[in-house]
């Protein structure tokens, strides 16, 4: 049985619609109209729903708890049902408010305590107690929703709770709350890890750092005896369990840190490393000029060095003959002798003369070899104009340098975009300088100067090289760049100064390779013997044999070796030797004519050329040679040495040698006939028969 009604009037009390749901237990239908009738007078705005069957009225709870706000059960229902139905319901843990009307207050009381209803209210007879209904009514709504609101915000405050330590648990930092007195109030797993060296479980210990709020600290944190982690705090403050506390979080930075510690490291390494390239570049160019000034400087001392010293010796021998001669020394014998000493001294004044000839003619023969001078080697001369061909693959970047450029008159520029077409135009020739960019389609700077190089193309070259290409710029200059510079430093002043300095240097240093060369051929005589060197042998060679050639006329080369020469060494010592080789070499310069070229070939071999000689003369000579050397008596120290040459002779014509090599194997061959016939004899090529027999 379903009944109230609704009352337009609003009153206190609560449900969400504002009408009060009351369940009434209570098997009196004029007591039922009775309550409705306390709640309408006090205008409480209400549903109330009657129940006289307390099984009913439970099965109806149970299936909607939410629907009522209000129970109130009568005792005496049913007879007494009431009591047994506050029990069951208790038992039902449903939580709405429930009244219960009773004669017996003790009991009522006992079933407060119990909490088996929320109040009760004593009845009487007249139904005096309905006045009081709705006030206690109202006070009990008031104190349910005060505890639905609790409850609420309690459930509210675990989720976020829950949810926090969820949170927590899942977040790489660690997190503390500490409270104001520096009790860890909570830790989450990785507060736990960080700290694990310092004490198992941290909640309910004290913190260690001081967590002031706002404040971000680094700490070193010792998690285990051998290791110390590095972690930066932010401390915020927090509400917790009603208190001010602080919500430290720990980050650890420890690999942060080494990376940062690192790679400060690595930057100060790198800095240092371009300080000490930018250093060493420095210095080697210094060096470079230090060098390059000390060499031209040693290149004309020695030039003149080599003209003075040379010629002062014969022609003071010279003048000191004349004059002995003036003195008119009448003794023919004397004269005779003083003759040969101007003779001598003459002949090889004009050794020498041809020497320097010589010299000239090839300097004659290389006009793009400059000479050397004491001049600056590059005149920064508006007049002399200069051809730059600029490697440049970027056309912004060829544009800059034509704009640094523009300025400068005597400056021709061409432009490659690729290495292929760089070769093309440094080989049509004409090119000075080569200002070249370090990447190409076809290749980087560095394959440019290696090709350049290997068709021998000697123009120096500059690379432009970005910021912090110390590296590039090193390689380059290893591989043979002249010089690097940085594009970020270019300016149009800096530019030209650079190309001045390089074509200096090259010039300074094509100047030296010159004078290397030439010095290297004024050193034509071997210094143990006076003869000639292997070298000059190989020059004059190559000049008779297609002189020799050109002209009809025979030549001869005549190959000497020192026989058992193993033995004197071994004998009298390597000194002795030395000096049997030495006079083998006077004996050999006094025998010969002046336009004969006798040659230290190597250890104790000789080779003599004879020009314009046949075979006959030629075999006249070296027999000559072989009989002097048989002859002479060789002194070192006390020893007395007795020594014999064996000698091979080849001749162009009879040879038919049609290289100047094929002349010298030939000679070698009758030389190693002679050997094996017996040593100390003359053979000649072609070995005839009876080859001339040793005296
Ligand atoms: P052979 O008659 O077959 O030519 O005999 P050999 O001993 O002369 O020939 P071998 O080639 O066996 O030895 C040449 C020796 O000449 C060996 C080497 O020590 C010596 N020798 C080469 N150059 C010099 C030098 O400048 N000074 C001295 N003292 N000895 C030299
Ligand atoms: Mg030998
Ligand atoms: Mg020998």
């Amino acid at each position: 049985m379903d009944g109230g009604e609704k009352i337009g009037s609003i009153v206190n009390g609560a449900n969400n619609a504002g009408l009060l749901q009351v369940l009434l237990l209570e098997d009196n239908v004029s007591d039922f109209r009775a309550f409705r009738k306390a709640l309408e007078k006090r205008r409480m705005t209400s549903r109330v729903s009657l129940y006289d069957d307390p099984d009913e009225a439970l099965k109806r709870i149970a299936d909607a708890p939410d629907r009522f706000d209000l129970i109130v059960i009568n005792h005496h229902v049913a007879g007494n049902a009431g009591l047994r139905f506050c029990h069951e319901l208790f038992e039902t843990s449903v939580a709405v408010p429930r009244l219960f009307l009773t004669d017996n207050e003790t009991l009522g009381i006992q079933l407060q305590k119990m909490r088996f209803v929320e109040d009760y209210l004593v009845t009487d007879p007249d139904r005096e107690y309905l006045k009081v209904l709705p006030l206690l009514i109202s006070e009990m709504m008031h104190k349910a929703a005060e505890q639905k609101a609790r409850r609420e915000h309690e459930q509210a405050m675990q989720a976020l709770e829950n949810r926090f330590r969820t949170v927590l648990s899942h977040v790489v930092d660690a997190i503390l709350i500490v409270s104001r007195d520096g009790v860890v109030k909570l830790a989450n797993p990785a507060a736990r890890r960080l700290l694990g060296g310092l004490y198992d479980n941290p909640v309910g210990r004290q913190f260690p750092y001081p967590a002031t709020p706002g404040a971000t600290t680094e700490l070193q944190i010792e998690t285990s005896p051998t290791e110390m982690r590095t972690a930066e705090m932010r401390v915020t403050a927090v509400e917790w369990g009603g208190e001010t506390a602080s919500l430290a979080s720990l980050r650890d930075i420890s690999d942060r840190k080494q990376m940062e510690d690192a790679l400060k490291t690595a930057n100060h390494l790198r800095d240092r490393i371009i300080e000490e390239l930018k250093s060493a570049n420095q210095t080697i160019l210094d060096q470079q000029k230090a060098v390059i000034e000390e060499e031209r400087l040693k290149v004309l001392l020695q030039m003149a060095g080599v003209t003075v010293k040379e010629l002062d010796e014969p022609l003071t021998a010279l003048l000191e003959s004349v004059e002995k001669l003036g003195r008119e020394e009448t003794d023919p014998t004397i004269r005779a002798m003083i003759m040969d000493q101007i003779q001598t001294a003459g002949r090889r004044i004009a050794g020498m003369i041809r020497q320097v000839r010589m010299f000239h003619f090839e300097d004659a023969e290389h006009p793009n070899e400059s000479t050397l001078s004491t001049a600056p080697a590059m005149e920064k001369s508006p007049e002399r104009p200069i051809t730059l061909l600029v490697g440049e693959p970027s056309e912004a970047d060829f544009r800059t340098i034509r704009g640094l450029l523009a300025a400068h008159n005597g400056v021709r520029l061409l432009r490659a975009e690729t290495i292929a077409e760089a070769l093309t135009k440094a080989a049509d020739g004409d090119v000075d300088l080569i200002l070249s960019e370090y990447p190409y389609p076809d290749g980087t700077a560095i394959d440019l100067i290696r090709r350049l190089r290997g068709r021998g193309l000697n123009i120096p070259l500059m690379v432009l090289t970005g910021q912090g290409d110390e590296v590039i710029a090193s390689r380059v200059i290893q591989t043979g760049a002249h010089d690097y510079i940085p594009k970020h430093s270019l300016s149009a002043s800096s530019l030209m100064e650079a190309v001045w300095k390089t074509l200096d240097k090259a010039q300074i240093q094509k100047e030296v390779r010159t004078a290397r060369k030439q010095i290297t051929r004024m050193t034509l005589v071997d210094d143990l013997t006076g003869l000639y060197n292997r070298r000059h042998f190989e020059d004059c060679l190559n000049r008779e044999f297609s002189r020799c050639r050109r002209s009809g006329t025979d030549m001869v080369l005549c190959m000497c070796d020192l026989d058992h020469f193993k033995l004197i060494n071994d004998r009298y010592g390597h000194i002795a030797g030395d000096r049997v080789l030495s006079d083998f070499g006077n004996l050999v310069r006094d025998l010969v004519r002046q336009s004969d070229v006798p040659c230290r070939y190597g250890g104790e071999e000789f080779i003599i050329i004879f020009p314009e000689t046949d075979m006959a003369s030629a075999v006249h000579v070296a027999e000559r040679l072989r009989k002097a050397v048989a002859d002479h008596r060789f002194i070192s120290d006390e020893a007395v040495i007795a020594a014999t040459v064996s000698i091979g002779l080849a001749g162009l014509k009879t040879s038919q040698a049609v290289f100047p090599d094929d002349l010298v194997a030939r000679a070698d061959e009758s030389l190693y006939v002679a050997k094996e016939e017996g040593r100390n004899r003359v053979v000649a090529f072609p070995m005839s028969p009876g080859p001339i027999p040793a005296p």
